[in-house]
């Protein structure tokens, strides 16, 4: 979804036209953060730099969810299922864990609880090396009850680091009851899309609603929205302005791509993420050579691999000899001790 909640993401059609958004840099032990607003046509064509341990990999399942949400554009890639090939995926994933041994990967949709036994197929095909999460919906399906897919969380408790659920303040999908979302036995997060005119008078109710569970909530902005020059911008952000009023704040950390607005409610960790509508930048390095830095690298569903969520496809031998540089995400301001 132009807002990822259970995988979907939004996009700008052409979401590639600034390409160094953000740099980071210290003076004194003062994190700065400087905007650019450098157009780069040549983006995609350079040499590939990555964080340590690999960009992440989110895997599209090949299969629909039920749902329509207004902010998904994801649907459309399921309207046509011809080429979605689970072993096709299962090839790239090998690539990608050849590649990046200690890389993340998320399994997206569509729906990944749709079909258990191709979901067990693909779990068992990432390596304990890797974190795993999975963003669903945690879905009412016909044939397969809540209970079976309990039973799956607890025989995958080791494989998957957190399960993502979509639970929106508006509902758009059709929900299993609370108490089966806080059944579930890994660690499990709430993933809740605020779009267009969303019931800010709402959100306590809704924090207390999770705050039974104790399972963190994070809210989303509209992807389709965020631009380089309102990623880190405060005041006029009514979103996070309703956040402040109604829960603690108490601090942001974020990189060049993304970033978190930390909060507590009684003891409840809830989070406002923005993030950008593609994912490389491109930036010149001390060495002198320009890079794409890579952030997310996509598996879709008919396997093949991209390099963004714009369809620019991954160059994988290009890949292979990625440059690393540690990771940019850092604490701005505040404490994020969570
Ligand atoms: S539940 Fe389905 S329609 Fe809604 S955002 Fe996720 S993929 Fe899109």
């Amino acid at each position: 979804m132009s807002v990822r909640c259970c995988g979907g993401k939004m996009r700008k059609n052409n979401a590639q036209k600034c390409v160094s958004p953000l740099h980071f840099f210290f003076n004194g032990s003062k994190l700065l953060i400087e905007f650019c607003n450098r157009t780069d046509k040549t983006a995609m064509s350079h040499p590939y730099k990555t964080r340590e341990g690999g960009a992440t990999v989110t895997v599209f399942v090949p299969y629909d969810c039920r749902n329509h949400c207004p902010f998904c554009i994801n649907k459309r890639e399921y309207a046509d299922c011809s080429g979605f090939s689970v072993e096709a995926i299962l090839k790239s994933i090998a690539v990608m864990d050849a590649i990046t041994p200690y890389c993340d990967f998320v399994f997206t949709g569509g729906e990944p609880f749709a079909q258990l036994d191709d979901l067990q197929r693909m779990l068992d095909a990432v390596p304990g090396t890797h974190k795993v999460y999975i963003n669903t919906t945690f879905p009412v399906q016909p044939g397969c009850s809540a209970e079976e897919m309990l039973d799956f969380t607890r025989r995958n408790a080791d494989k998957i680091s957190c399960i993502n659920v979509s639970r929106h303040l508006q509902r758009y999908v059709e929900e299993s009851p609370d108490e089966v979302v806080g059944a579930i036995a890994t660690p499990t997060r709430i993933n809740c899309v605020l779009y267009r005119n969303y019931p800010s008078d709402q959100l306590t109710a809704y924090a207390e609603r999770w705050r039974k569970y104790d399972i963190p909530v994070q809210f989303r902005y509209d992807y389709t929205e965020t631009t380089p020059e309102n990623l880190y911008e405060q005041e006029n952000d009514r979103i996070l302005q309703d956040l402040k009023r109604q829960f603690t704040y108490k601090g942001l950390d974020g990189c060049r791509m993304r970033n978190g607005f930390h909060f507590d409610y009684k003891g409840l960790h809830m989070t406002y993420h923005k993030t950008l509508p593609y994912s490389t930048i491109v930036e010149t390095g001390e060495d002198g050579v320009t890079y794409d830095i890579l952030y997310d690298l996509l598996i879709k569903q008919n396997g093949e691999l991209q390099s963004d969520w714009t369809g620019e496809p991954l160059d994988v031998e290009k890949y292979r000899r990625v440059v690393y540089e540690p990771y940019d995400l850092h604490v701005i301001e505040g404490i994020v001790d969570f």
